[in-house]
């Protein structure tokens, strides 16, 4: 229970491998804002079970995430941990991209990150201690076709991690990324039936030749791997790592 006493927001943590990270930072004795869409009874459940705050910001829109890190501070008197690991997927080639799924790609994968650190690290830097962890990608180091506005944003991200790092290395605040490979969430399900689209794939065709091809382990990295990072960078042991994007990829990127 080592983070008792701390607060962490946690965005896009209704689902997927933000609500493993909220579990898990939860379970280490942290005070954690949920974030994100969905059903509003799962929510309230995984609320209450977490004693957890909820906060339903739009990662799209500057001034609410603003406004969520100064509830939060209102609420518990500080921000110690953010995590930016809201994210949307569009899989199509360039050519016929939606240019309104580029903007939300961009703003909820890239800019939320930014306008949430430009808000949280002051509080951070006034404790002399903070986590500014974001999760990244296999696609922040390297690309596939059809995802040019995941990509650019995850790449984007990678940016901000290193620039900020800097900016706060004396401060007792890290900024770090955790890149996963692919992960069983609904974000990866619900992109097979457009890559089945774009690329006249089956479904398991789409699973075994698109997705666990680039992953030489040839199994899909769990959400609880991914928090389990998480945790750690959180550790005072971690304090020297800042400016990383740490792969949990199954050795995607060593290929
Ligand atoms: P998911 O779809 O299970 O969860 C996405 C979360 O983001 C949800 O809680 C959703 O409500 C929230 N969200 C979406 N739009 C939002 C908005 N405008 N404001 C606030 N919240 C919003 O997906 P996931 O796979 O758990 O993805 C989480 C992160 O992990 C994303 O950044 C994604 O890019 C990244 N990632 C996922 C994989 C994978 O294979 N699943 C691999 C690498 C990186």
């Amino acid at each position: 229970m080592f983070l008792q006493g701390k607060t962490a927001i946690v965005t896009g943590s209704t689902s997927g491998i933000g609500l493993a990270m909220a579990r898990a930072l939860a379970g280490e004795g942290a005070t954690v804002v949920l974030n994100g869409f969905g059903d509003t009874a799962e929510i309230e459940a995984v609320r209450a079970e977490l004693d957890a705050i909820y906060d339903a910001a739009d990662m799209t829109k500057p001034d609410e995430i603003a406004a969520m890190v100064e509830r939060t501070v209102a609420a518990t008197g500080s921000v110690d941990i953010v995590v930016n690991n809201a994210g949307i997927q569009h899989v199509a080639p360039i050519a016929d991209f939606p240019v309104d799924r580029y903007d939300a790609i961009v703003a909820i994968v890239m800019s939320s990150a930014w306008h949430l650190a430009r808000a949280a690290l002051p509080h951070m830097r006034q404790h002399g201690w903070g986590r500014i962890i974001s999760t990244g990608s296999a696609h922040s180091l390297v690309a596939s076709p059809n995802k040019s506005a995941y990509v650019m944003a995850k790449h984007g991200l990678a940016g901000m991690t290193k620039a900020v790092a800097l900016e706060a290395a004396t401060d007792g605040v890290t900024v770090n990324m955790v890149s996963p490979g692919y992960v069983w969430t609904p974000l990866v399900e619900n992109q097979i039936p457009d890559t089945m689209r774009a690329r006249g794939l089956t479904r398991e065709q789409v699973m075994n030749d698109v997705l666990l091809a680039a992953q030489p382990t040839k199994r899909f990295v769990t959400p609880d791997e991914v928090a389990a990072l998480v945790i750690f960078l959180c550790r005072d042991e971690a304090r020297s790592i800042t400016g990383a994007n740490l792969s949990v990829d199954g050795g995607w990127t060593a290929a």
